[in-house]
Protein backbone atom coordinates (compact mmCIF):
# COMPACT_ATOMS: atom_id res chain seq x y z
CA UNK A 1 0.00 0.00 0.00
CA UNK A 2 1.75 3.36 -1.30
CA UNK A 3 1.28 6.73 0.76
CA UNK A 4 -2.17 8.53 0.85
CA UNK A 5 -2.54 12.16 0.01
CA UNK A 6 -5.12 14.77 -0.41
CA UNK A 7 -3.21 16.43 -3.34
CA UNK A 8 -0.18 15.41 -5.01
CA UNK A 9 1.78 17.52 -6.77
CA UNK A 10 4.17 16.84 -10.05
CA UNK A 11 6.99 19.14 -10.13
CA UNK A 12 8.93 20.88 -7.18
CA UNK A 13 9.11 24.18 -9.47
CA UNK A 14 8.17 27.52 -9.39
CA UNK A 15 3.81 26.47 -9.89
CA UNK A 16 4.41 23.55 -7.89
CA UNK A 17 5.96 25.22 -4.61
CA UNK A 18 3.50 28.04 -5.07
CA UNK A 19 0.39 25.54 -5.33
CA UNK A 20 1.30 23.90 -1.99
CA UNK A 21 2.05 27.18 -0.23
CA UNK A 22 -1.14 28.49 -1.03
CA UNK A 23 -3.12 25.13 -0.23
CA UNK A 24 -1.12 25.22 3.28
CA UNK A 25 -2.14 29.25 3.94
CA UNK A 26 -5.88 28.47 3.03
CA UNK A 27 -6.23 24.89 5.54
CA UNK A 28 -2.60 23.73 7.10
CA UNK A 29 -4.92 20.20 7.33
CA UNK A 30 -4.65 19.13 3.70
CA UNK A 31 -2.06 16.35 3.30
CA UNK A 32 0.29 17.61 0.42
CA UNK A 33 3.43 15.68 -1.15
CA UNK A 34 5.59 17.76 -3.81
CA UNK A 35 7.34 14.84 -6.16
CA UNK A 36 10.52 16.51 -7.92
CA UNK A 37 12.78 14.13 -10.22
CA UNK A 38 15.67 15.76 -9.51
CA UNK A 39 17.66 15.82 -5.59
CA UNK A 40 16.46 19.47 -4.95
CA UNK A 41 13.38 21.26 -5.86
CA UNK A 42 13.46 25.41 -7.81
CA UNK A 43 16.77 24.77 -9.71
CA UNK A 44 15.25 26.73 -12.45
CA UNK A 45 13.73 29.24 -10.50
CA UNK A 46 18.00 29.93 -9.25
CA UNK A 47 18.68 31.12 -12.91
CA UNK A 48 15.69 32.88 -13.50
CA UNK A 49 16.11 36.61 -14.05
CA UNK A 50 20.16 36.36 -14.61
CA UNK A 51 20.32 35.25 -10.98
CA UNK A 52 17.95 37.98 -9.28
CA UNK A 53 14.30 36.22 -10.45
CA UNK A 54 11.99 38.85 -12.18
CA UNK A 55 9.34 37.58 -10.43
CA UNK A 56 6.32 39.54 -11.75
CA UNK A 57 5.80 42.62 -13.69
CA UNK A 58 3.16 45.90 -12.80
CA UNK A 59 2.02 46.26 -16.94
CA UNK A 60 0.62 42.07 -16.63
CA UNK A 61 -1.63 42.73 -19.20
CA UNK A 62 -3.56 39.82 -21.44
CA UNK A 63 -1.64 41.02 -24.93
CA UNK A 64 1.57 39.52 -23.64
CA UNK A 65 0.69 35.87 -23.63
CA UNK A 66 0.64 33.61 -26.12
CA UNK A 67 -1.02 29.84 -27.51
CA UNK A 68 -3.65 28.12 -29.11
CA UNK A 69 -5.87 30.93 -27.00
CA UNK A 70 -4.73 33.06 -25.04
CA UNK A 71 -8.09 34.05 -23.38
CA UNK A 72 -7.34 30.59 -21.37
CA UNK A 73 -5.31 33.18 -19.01
CA UNK A 74 -7.55 35.97 -18.73
CA UNK A 75 -9.20 34.81 -15.44
CA UNK A 76 -6.32 33.12 -13.62
CA UNK A 77 -4.43 36.65 -14.38
CA UNK A 78 -7.24 38.77 -12.94
CA UNK A 79 -8.52 37.39 -10.07
CA UNK A 80 -4.47 36.44 -8.90
CA UNK A 81 -2.73 39.34 -10.61
CA UNK A 82 0.70 40.79 -9.79
CA UNK A 83 -1.05 42.48 -6.47
CA UNK A 84 -2.10 39.30 -5.15
CA UNK A 85 1.39 37.34 -6.46
CA UNK A 86 3.30 40.58 -3.94
CA UNK A 87 0.58 40.07 -0.89
CA UNK A 88 1.41 36.31 -0.88
CA UNK A 89 5.47 36.85 -1.61
CA UNK A 90 4.91 39.69 1.49
CA UNK A 91 3.38 36.40 3.92
CA UNK A 92 6.55 34.58 2.75
CA UNK A 93 9.22 37.26 3.73
CA UNK A 94 9.87 38.59 0.43
CA UNK A 95 9.61 42.46 -0.62
CA UNK A 96 9.38 42.98 -4.16
CA UNK A 97 11.90 45.82 -5.97
CA UNK A 98 10.22 47.26 -9.45
CA UNK A 99 12.53 48.72 -11.67
CA UNK A 100 11.93 51.40 -14.35
CA UNK A 101 9.60 49.15 -16.41
CA UNK A 102 7.86 48.05 -13.83
CA UNK A 103 9.52 44.80 -13.73
CA UNK A 104 9.39 42.98 -10.01
CA UNK A 105 12.52 40.95 -8.03
CA UNK A 106 13.36 40.52 -5.15
CA UNK A 107 14.36 43.29 -2.84
CA UNK A 108 17.52 41.11 -1.86
CA UNK A 109 17.98 40.91 -5.95
CA UNK A 110 18.67 37.69 -5.49
CA UNK A 111 16.65 34.17 -6.60
CA UNK A 112 17.81 32.36 -3.77
CA UNK A 113 15.54 34.11 -1.73
CA UNK A 114 12.42 33.39 -3.42
CA UNK A 115 13.15 29.72 -3.96
CA UNK A 116 13.88 29.66 -0.08
CA UNK A 117 10.97 31.64 1.25
CA UNK A 118 8.59 29.28 -0.90
CA UNK A 119 10.39 26.34 -0.23
CA UNK A 120 10.54 27.27 3.68
CA UNK A 121 6.82 27.81 4.00
CA UNK A 122 6.36 24.09 2.49
CA UNK A 123 8.53 22.49 5.17
CA UNK A 124 7.63 24.19 8.03
CA UNK A 125 3.81 23.89 7.69
CA UNK A 126 3.92 20.13 6.53
CA UNK A 127 4.30 19.47 3.10
CA UNK A 128 6.01 16.26 2.32
CA UNK A 129 8.56 16.88 -0.42
CA UNK A 130 9.92 13.80 -2.38
CA UNK A 131 13.14 14.43 -4.09
CA UNK A 132 14.83 12.06 -6.93
CA UNK A 133 10.86 10.89 -7.27
CA UNK A 134 10.45 10.97 -10.86
CA UNK A 135 7.08 10.35 -11.95
CA UNK A 136 6.16 7.76 -14.82
CA UNK A 137 3.05 7.21 -14.68
CA UNK A 138 -0.69 8.11 -13.40
CA UNK A 139 -3.28 6.41 -13.22
CA UNK A 140 -7.10 7.34 -12.88
CA UNK A 141 -8.56 4.76 -9.82
CA UNK A 142 -12.02 5.05 -8.87
CA UNK A 143 -11.37 7.03 -5.76
CA UNK A 144 -8.48 9.53 -6.94
CA UNK A 145 -4.91 8.76 -8.96
CA UNK A 146 -2.23 6.18 -8.69
CA UNK A 147 1.20 7.71 -9.34
CA UNK A 148 3.94 5.76 -9.90
CA UNK A 149 7.82 7.36 -8.96
CA UNK A 150 10.14 4.54 -9.65
CA UNK A 151 9.40 1.93 -7.83
CA UNK A 152 6.87 3.76 -5.74
CA UNK A 153 3.48 4.34 -5.63
CA UNK A 154 1.92 7.48 -4.09
CA UNK A 155 -1.86 8.34 -4.03
CA UNK A 156 -3.97 10.90 -4.33
CA UNK A 157 -7.36 12.10 -4.19
CA UNK A 158 -6.07 15.16 -6.23
CA UNK A 159 -2.79 15.25 -8.53
CA UNK A 160 -1.44 18.67 -9.77
CA UNK A 161 0.67 18.60 -12.60
CA UNK A 162 3.18 21.41 -12.38
CA UNK A 163 6.10 19.88 -14.80
CA UNK A 164 6.93 22.76 -16.50
CA UNK A 165 8.24 21.64 -20.45
CA UNK A 166 11.54 21.85 -22.38
CA UNK A 167 13.07 24.96 -21.82
CA UNK A 168 16.53 25.38 -19.68
CA UNK A 169 17.55 21.88 -20.07
CA UNK A 170 17.44 18.67 -18.30
CA UNK A 171 19.91 20.29 -15.51
CA UNK A 172 16.82 22.31 -14.70
CA UNK A 173 14.55 19.12 -14.84
CA UNK A 174 13.07 20.54 -18.61
CA UNK A 175 12.34 17.42 -20.46
CA UNK A 176 8.81 17.37 -21.27
CA UNK A 177 8.15 13.79 -19.90
CA UNK A 178 5.02 14.91 -18.57
CA UNK A 179 3.79 15.17 -22.00
CA UNK A 180 3.98 11.91 -23.10
CA UNK A 181 1.95 10.43 -20.03
CA UNK A 182 -0.47 13.38 -20.47
CA UNK A 183 -0.82 12.03 -24.25
CA UNK A 184 -1.00 8.42 -22.84
CA UNK A 185 -4.01 9.97 -20.69
CA UNK A 186 -5.87 11.18 -23.67
CA UNK A 187 -4.96 14.55 -23.85
CA UNK A 188 -4.42 16.60 -26.66
CA UNK A 189 -0.93 18.50 -26.90
CA UNK A 190 -0.28 21.62 -28.85
CA UNK A 191 3.43 20.99 -31.03
CA UNK A 192 5.79 22.95 -28.97
CA UNK A 193 9.08 25.43 -29.71
CA UNK A 194 11.44 27.19 -27.99
CA UNK A 195 10.73 30.99 -27.00
CA UNK A 196 12.65 33.75 -25.59
CA UNK A 197 15.58 32.32 -27.36
CA UNK A 198 18.48 34.00 -29.00
CA UNK A 199 18.45 33.31 -33.25
CA UNK A 200 20.92 31.92 -35.68
CA UNK A 201 20.78 34.21 -38.65
CA UNK A 202 23.36 34.78 -41.52
CA UNK A 203 26.51 35.73 -39.45
CA UNK A 204 29.02 37.33 -41.86
CA UNK A 205 28.34 40.36 -39.75
CA UNK A 206 27.18 39.16 -36.37
CA UNK A 207 30.56 37.28 -36.42
CA UNK A 208 32.82 40.44 -37.48
CA UNK A 209 31.01 42.57 -34.13
CA UNK A 210 30.70 39.65 -31.56
CA UNK A 211 30.13 40.82 -28.51
CA UNK A 212 28.96 44.56 -29.21
CA UNK A 213 25.52 45.63 -28.15
CA UNK A 214 22.99 48.38 -29.73
CA UNK A 215 19.92 49.78 -28.39
CA UNK A 216 18.19 49.08 -31.79
CA UNK A 217 14.49 48.57 -32.98
CA UNK A 218 14.11 45.30 -33.83
CA UNK A 219 11.60 44.09 -36.43
CA UNK A 220 10.54 40.56 -37.50
CA UNK A 221 8.78 39.90 -41.16
CA UNK A 222 7.33 36.49 -42.29
CA UNK A 223 7.29 36.93 -46.17
CA UNK A 224 7.18 40.92 -46.06
CA UNK A 225 4.94 41.17 -43.84
CA UNK A 226 5.71 42.53 -40.23
CA UNK A 227 4.88 40.31 -37.35
CA UNK A 228 6.71 41.31 -34.30
CA UNK A 229 8.47 44.28 -33.44
CA UNK A 230 10.14 45.36 -30.04
CA UNK A 231 12.98 48.11 -29.38
CA UNK A 232 16.06 47.16 -26.52
CA UNK A 233 19.10 46.17 -26.44
CA UNK A 234 20.93 43.79 -29.25
CA UNK A 235 23.53 42.08 -28.87
CA UNK A 236 25.95 40.78 -32.38
CA UNK A 237 27.07 36.87 -31.54
CA UNK A 238 29.20 34.79 -33.74
CA UNK A 239 25.56 32.75 -34.84
CA UNK A 240 23.43 35.35 -35.13
CA UNK A 241 21.91 37.78 -32.95
CA UNK A 242 20.53 37.52 -28.95
CA UNK A 243 19.53 40.61 -25.84
CA UNK A 244 16.16 41.26 -24.70
CA UNK A 245 14.50 42.70 -28.01
CA UNK A 246 15.52 39.90 -30.35
CA UNK A 247 14.45 37.53 -26.92
CA UNK A 248 11.36 39.53 -27.00
CA UNK A 249 10.51 38.79 -31.24
CA UNK A 250 11.90 34.94 -30.90
CA UNK A 251 8.89 33.20 -30.38
CA UNK A 252 7.14 34.13 -33.71
CA UNK A 253 11.02 33.16 -35.72
CA UNK A 254 10.95 30.19 -33.75
CA UNK A 255 7.65 28.64 -35.30
CA UNK A 256 7.90 30.23 -38.59
CA UNK A 257 10.96 29.23 -39.14
CA UNK A 258 13.25 30.13 -42.43
CA UNK A 259 11.02 32.27 -43.91
CA UNK A 260 11.54 35.08 -41.61
CA UNK A 261 14.24 38.46 -42.15
CA UNK A 262 15.02 40.75 -38.62
CA UNK A 263 15.24 44.11 -39.80
CA UNK A 264 17.33 46.40 -37.43
CA UNK A 265 16.90 50.10 -36.70
CA UNK A 266 19.90 51.25 -35.27
CA UNK A 267 19.11 54.70 -34.76
CA UNK A 268 15.77 54.05 -33.32
CA UNK A 269 15.19 57.60 -32.16
CA UNK A 270 15.63 59.35 -35.40
CA UNK A 271 13.38 59.31 -38.88
CA UNK A 272 15.24 57.90 -41.80
CA UNK A 273 15.15 61.73 -43.43
CA UNK A 274 17.63 62.92 -39.95
CA UNK A 275 19.58 60.29 -40.51
CA UNK A 276 20.04 61.60 -43.61
CA UNK A 277 20.46 64.78 -43.16
CA UNK A 278 23.10 64.25 -40.65
CA UNK A 279 25.40 62.01 -42.79
CA UNK A 280 24.91 64.88 -45.17
CA UNK A 281 25.96 67.36 -43.13
CA UNK A 282 28.91 65.06 -42.03
CA UNK A 283 30.41 64.77 -45.63
CA UNK A 284 30.44 68.69 -45.46
CA UNK A 285 31.27 69.81 -42.31
CA UNK A 286 33.91 66.73 -41.94
CA UNK A 287 34.91 66.24 -45.37
CA UNK A 288 38.44 65.70 -44.79
CA UNK A 289 37.99 62.34 -41.92
CA UNK A 290 38.62 58.84 -43.27
CA UNK A 291 35.69 57.17 -43.98
CA UNK A 292 36.66 54.98 -40.99
CA UNK A 293 35.88 57.34 -38.84
CA UNK A 294 33.23 59.14 -40.40
CA UNK A 295 30.79 57.85 -38.21
CA UNK A 296 32.90 58.10 -34.77
CA UNK A 297 30.30 60.00 -32.24
CA UNK A 298 27.10 58.66 -33.77
CA UNK A 299 27.13 54.85 -34.06
CA UNK A 300 30.04 52.68 -32.21
CA UNK A 301 33.00 52.59 -34.13
CA UNK A 302 33.00 49.34 -35.26
CA UNK A 303 28.98 49.32 -36.55
CA UNK A 304 29.48 52.35 -38.70
CA UNK A 305 32.84 50.82 -40.04
CA UNK A 306 30.57 47.68 -40.73
CA UNK A 307 27.74 50.06 -42.18
CA UNK A 308 30.73 52.15 -44.29
CA UNK A 309 31.48 48.32 -45.26
CA UNK A 310 28.04 46.69 -46.50
CA UNK A 311 27.59 50.23 -48.71
CA UNK A 312 30.77 49.37 -50.95
CA UNK A 313 32.37 51.76 -49.33
CA UNK A 314 36.68 52.06 -48.54
CA UNK A 315 37.29 52.84 -44.95
CA UNK A 316 41.18 54.98 -46.38
CA UNK A 317 38.53 57.18 -48.59
CA UNK A 318 37.76 60.14 -47.20
CA UNK A 319 34.24 62.01 -46.22
CA UNK A 320 34.38 64.35 -49.03
CA UNK A 321 34.22 61.32 -51.84
CA UNK A 322 30.83 60.64 -50.81
CA UNK A 323 27.71 60.91 -53.03
CA UNK A 324 24.34 62.04 -52.76
CA UNK A 325 23.62 57.95 -53.53
CA UNK A 326 25.76 56.93 -50.53
CA UNK A 327 24.05 59.38 -48.50
CA UNK A 328 21.01 57.61 -49.09
CA UNK A 329 22.57 53.60 -48.95
CA UNK A 330 24.20 54.69 -45.50
CA UNK A 331 21.22 56.07 -43.84
CA UNK A 332 19.15 53.08 -45.15
CA UNK A 333 21.06 51.00 -43.59
CA UNK A 334 21.43 52.33 -40.73
CA UNK A 335 17.39 52.39 -40.50
CA UNK A 336 17.07 48.92 -42.08
CA UNK A 337 20.14 46.32 -41.43
CA UNK A 338 18.84 43.03 -42.45
CA UNK A 339 19.57 39.12 -41.42
CA UNK A 340 17.79 36.48 -42.66
CA UNK A 341 16.83 33.94 -39.83
CA UNK A 342 18.11 30.76 -40.22
CA UNK A 343 16.76 28.86 -37.07
CA UNK A 344 17.11 29.26 -32.82
CA UNK A 345 19.63 28.34 -30.10
CA UNK A 346 17.37 25.55 -29.03
CA UNK A 347 15.21 24.60 -25.80
CA UNK A 348 18.20 24.67 -23.82
CA UNK A 349 19.02 28.38 -24.36
CA UNK A 350 15.25 29.40 -24.48
CA UNK A 351 13.48 30.72 -21.07
CA UNK A 352 10.23 29.14 -21.84
CA UNK A 353 8.63 26.52 -24.09
CA UNK A 354 5.73 27.58 -26.42
CA UNK A 355 2.52 25.28 -26.92
CA UNK A 356 2.26 22.15 -24.36
CA UNK A 357 -1.01 20.64 -23.25
CA UNK A 358 -4.50 22.18 -25.29
CA UNK A 359 -5.65 24.12 -23.09
CA UNK A 360 -9.56 23.62 -24.06
CA UNK A 361 -9.28 20.08 -22.10
CA UNK A 362 -9.00 22.54 -18.94
CA UNK A 363 -11.37 24.76 -16.87
CA UNK A 364 -9.73 28.42 -16.87
CA UNK A 365 -11.22 29.10 -13.76
CA UNK A 366 -9.82 26.00 -11.67
CA UNK A 367 -7.57 24.62 -13.68
CA UNK A 368 -8.68 20.99 -13.60
CA UNK A 369 -9.82 18.88 -16.24
CA UNK A 370 -12.61 19.02 -17.86
CA UNK A 371 -12.69 15.10 -17.97
CA UNK A 372 -11.01 13.68 -15.23
CA UNK A 373 -12.02 15.38 -11.67
CA UNK A 374 -9.04 15.49 -9.76
CA UNK A 375 -6.31 16.61 -12.07
CA UNK A 376 -5.35 19.52 -12.54
CA UNK A 377 -2.22 21.24 -14.66
CA UNK A 378 -0.37 24.59 -14.06
CA UNK A 379 1.92 26.56 -15.12
CA UNK A 380 4.15 26.27 -18.62
CA UNK A 381 3.41 22.54 -19.24
CA UNK A 382 -0.52 24.29 -20.72
CA UNK A 383 -0.02 25.82 -23.60
CA UNK A 384 0.55 29.69 -22.67
CA UNK A 385 3.75 31.27 -22.98
CA UNK A 386 4.51 34.91 -22.02
CA UNK A 387 6.93 37.64 -23.02
CA UNK A 388 10.46 38.28 -21.31
CA UNK A 389 9.72 40.58 -18.37
CA UNK A 390 8.04 38.38 -15.37
CA UNK A 391 5.38 37.11 -17.42
CA UNK A 392 5.82 33.48 -17.30
CA UNK A 393 6.29 33.67 -13.49
CA UNK A 394 3.26 34.98 -13.23
CA UNK A 395 1.93 32.86 -15.27
CA UNK A 396 2.95 30.13 -12.67
CA UNK A 397 1.89 32.01 -9.39
CA UNK A 398 -2.05 33.08 -11.19
CA UNK A 399 -2.38 29.22 -12.28
CA UNK A 400 -0.91 27.67 -9.52
CA UNK A 401 -3.26 30.23 -7.07
CA UNK A 402 -6.43 28.91 -9.40
CA UNK A 403 -5.99 25.28 -8.61
CA UNK A 404 -4.96 25.80 -4.85
CA UNK A 405 -8.06 27.67 -4.21
CA UNK A 406 -10.35 24.93 -5.95
CA UNK A 407 -8.87 22.15 -4.38
CA UNK A 408 -9.47 23.59 -1.24
CA UNK A 409 -13.03 24.33 -2.01
CA UNK A 410 -14.10 20.46 -3.12
CA UNK A 411 -11.82 18.88 -0.18
CA UNK A 412 -13.78 21.09 2.03
CA UNK A 413 -17.46 20.84 0.12
CA UNK A 414 -16.51 16.92 0.50
CA UNK A 415 -15.95 17.33 4.37
CA UNK A 416 -19.33 18.95 4.52
CA UNK A 417 -21.09 16.38 2.76
C1 LIG B 1 17.30 30.77 -17.76
C2 LIG B 1 15.85 31.11 -17.49
C3 LIG B 1 15.54 32.35 -16.96
C4 LIG B 1 14.19 32.70 -16.73
N1 LIG B 1 13.92 33.92 -16.17
C5 LIG B 1 12.64 34.26 -15.92
C6 LIG B 1 12.31 35.49 -15.27
O1 LIG B 1 13.20 36.22 -14.79
N2 LIG B 1 10.99 35.79 -15.12
C7 LIG B 1 9.98 34.98 -15.56
O2 LIG B 1 8.81 35.33 -15.43
N3 LIG B 1 10.26 33.79 -16.13
C8 LIG B 1 11.54 33.40 -16.30
N4 LIG B 1 11.82 32.17 -16.84
C9 LIG B 1 10.69 31.25 -17.12
C10 LIG B 1 10.21 30.59 -15.81
O3 LIG B 1 11.32 30.13 -15.06
C11 LIG B 1 9.25 29.44 -16.09
O4 LIG B 1 8.19 29.89 -16.91
C12 LIG B 1 8.68 28.86 -14.80
O5 LIG B 1 9.73 28.35 -13.98
C13 LIG B 1 7.69 27.74 -15.10
O6 LIG B 1 7.24 27.22 -13.88
P1 LIG B 1 6.68 25.72 -13.80
O7 LIG B 1 6.38 25.48 -12.38
O8 LIG B 1 5.62 25.53 -14.80
O9 LIG B 1 7.90 24.79 -14.27
P2 LIG B 1 9.37 24.65 -13.69
O10 LIG B 1 9.74 25.82 -12.86
O11 LIG B 1 10.21 24.30 -14.86
O12 LIG B 1 9.28 23.40 -12.72
C14 LIG B 1 8.97 22.10 -13.16
C15 LIG B 1 9.53 21.10 -12.18
O13 LIG B 1 8.96 19.81 -12.46
C16 LIG B 1 9.95 18.83 -12.35
N5 LIG B 1 9.56 17.68 -13.18
C17 LIG B 1 9.43 17.64 -14.54
N6 LIG B 1 9.02 16.41 -14.94
C18 LIG B 1 8.89 15.67 -13.81
C19 LIG B 1 8.50 14.31 -13.57
N7 LIG B 1 8.19 13.48 -14.57
N8 LIG B 1 8.46 13.87 -12.27
C20 LIG B 1 8.79 14.70 -11.23
N9 LIG B 1 9.17 15.99 -11.42
C21 LIG B 1 9.20 16.46 -12.68
C22 LIG B 1 11.21 19.54 -12.85
O14 LIG B 1 12.38 18.90 -12.40
C23 LIG B 1 11.02 20.94 -12.28
O15 LIG B 1 11.61 21.08 -10.99
C24 LIG B 1 13.15 31.78 -17.05
C25 LIG B 1 13.48 30.52 -17.56
C26 LIG B 1 14.81 30.18 -17.77
C27 LIG B 1 15.14 28.81 -18.32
Amino acid sequence: MGQMFDVAIIGGGASGLACADVIKMNDKNISVCILEQLPRVGKKLLTTGNGRCNITNKKISLSRYHGENPLFCKFALSAFDAFTAEVFFNRLGVIFYYDEKGRAYPYSLQAGAVLDALRLFADQNGVKTLTDHKVTNIEKGKSGYKITAGDEIIKATNVVIAAGLLSGGEVSGSNGSMLEILKRMGYRVVETSPSIVPLKTENTLTKSLKGIKVTANATLYSKNEKIAEDCDEVLFCDYGLSGPAIMQISRNAARKGKDCFISLDIMPDYKYESVYDMIRYRATELCDRPLEDFFTGMLNKRVGQAIIKLCNLKLTDTAATLTADDFKNLAKTIKDLRFKVLGHTGYINSQVTAGGVDTSCFDDETMMSEKDEGLYCIGEILDIDGDCGGFNLQWAWSSAMCAAESICDRLSEDENS
